[in-house]
């Protein structure tokens, strides 16, 4: 993956600066299968009629692979400890706030909760503590989740294979890993100390758990934390190279932009509307059967605007603090903060307004297959 990267990159640095043509862009749209230079020259449009064209490929391409369905999920944040010193985020060790776990009793009222607002599928989040969110712990509250819900996924410290394995032979199916970014030397000086320092063993995540039976992986970089454009094309190609090693399994891509998390920290970038809005078109455009999810760290009207041109999978109704569903009526100390507050029937309601139809899961708990 790493060399594979490496010699991506060396396409990205020659056409970096350059800004193709009308009838260059007409041309690439009309193609049916895109190269990598095709995808350089697609991220650096700024016309915005030309962004309008790709919008109407883009919603083509969605209609055609995934129909007019959005899957709608919710992170369930079952512990806030952390050991490493990431800059930007609010869970960091270097930020002293109180830290919290649920005990399985909490966890189980936070997943009722859920389960009556609507949800069917879940994503368990900790923070990145391996002593204080031990893998049993995690192995656990998923096992509770299981009991609940159809499709039960984790966004959780990297794990070995082996502990993927037994995670998968339990039902899990899914993994959300960001890297934050893709740019290593700007990677090191983000992450200060901690497990967390390991680039490469982050970056071989998904396929650690794609090998030991997952189903869905979720990638991408946390925009703003280093070149928005250059992270976007690896994101991209990072999710091209599971697609085609794991054909069998259901590879995501997400764009989550720098949110303030309190922790005054200042992005070096600050990405634009029009430019994520480019990214997630490009996305879709480059793979047409890629998934793209969109989270509540966006507004409300920009994610209604995008539903129905790429996106398939949108989280509702979420809480990013521990407890945040039924344990605790505060809600404060979040990892980050969210601007789509609306519940889960306000989104089922906005999605069919739109036309499309919610589903809340895509899985059939029990039914699986073997990834090759
Ligand atoms: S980004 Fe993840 S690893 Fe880094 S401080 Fe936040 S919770 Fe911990």
């Amino acid at each position: 993956m790493i060399e594979y990267l490496q010699e991506c990159l060396k396409i990205y640095s020659e056409y970096e600066n350059y800004e193709p043509t009308f009838s260059e862009v007409m041309d690439i749209l009309s193609k049916e299968y895109l190269d990598r230079l095709d995808l350089v020259k697609l991220l650096n449009v700024e016309d915005e009629k030309l962004i309008r064209f790709m919008a109407q490929k883009a919603k083509r391409l969605t209609e055609a692979n995934f129909g007019k369905v959005i899957l709608l999920y919710a992170p369930l944040y079952i512990a806030n400890y952390c050991e490493n010193g990431c800059l930007y985020c609010g869970f960091s060790c270097l930020k002293k706030y109180p830290r919290e776990k649920l005990t399985f009793q909490e966890m189980q009222n936070e997943m009722k909760k859920m389960k009556d607002e609507g949800l069917d599928s879940i994503i368990i989040l900790t923070g990145e503590d391996r002593t204080n969110s031990s893998f049993e712990y995690i192995k656990e509250a998923c096992n509770l989740a299981l009991k609940y819900f159809s499709e039960v996924s984790i966004e959780v410290y990297p794990l070995l294979e082996k502990e993927y394995e037994e995670l998968s032979r339990l039902g899990v199916v899914g993994i959300t890993i960001y890297q934050e970014t893709y740019q290593k030397e700007d990677y090191e000086k983000l992450h200060l100390f901690g497990p967390k320092k390991d680039y490469e063993f982050r970056l071989y995540t998904p396929e650690r758990a794609l090998n030991a039976g997952f189903h869905e992986a979720c990638v991408g970089p946390l925009l703003g934390l280093s070149n928005p454009k250059k992270d976007a094309y690896c994101a991209i190609l990072h999710a091209e190279y599971l697609m085609n090693r794991f054909p069998k399994a259901e590879i995501s891509i997400s764009f989550p932009r720098f949110r303030d998390a309190n922790v005054g920290f200042k992005p070096s970038y600050i990405v634009s509307d029009k430019e994520y809005i480019k990214f997630l078109l490009v996305s879709r455009i480059y793979l047409p059967r890629v998934g793209i999810v969109i989270s509540t760290r966006e507004r409300a009207a920009l994610r209604d605007a995008l539903m129905d041109i790429c996106i398939t999978k949108m989280s509702a109704g979420s809480k990013t603090t521990v407890g945040g569903y039924a344990v605790k009526k505060e809600d404060e100390h979040g990892q980050f903060e969210i601007d789509d507050a609306r519940s889960v029937f306000e989104m089922v309601n906005t999605i069919a307004k739109k036309g499309l139809r919610a589903e809340f899961t895509n899985w059939v708990k029990g039914v699986g297959y073997e990834l090759i």
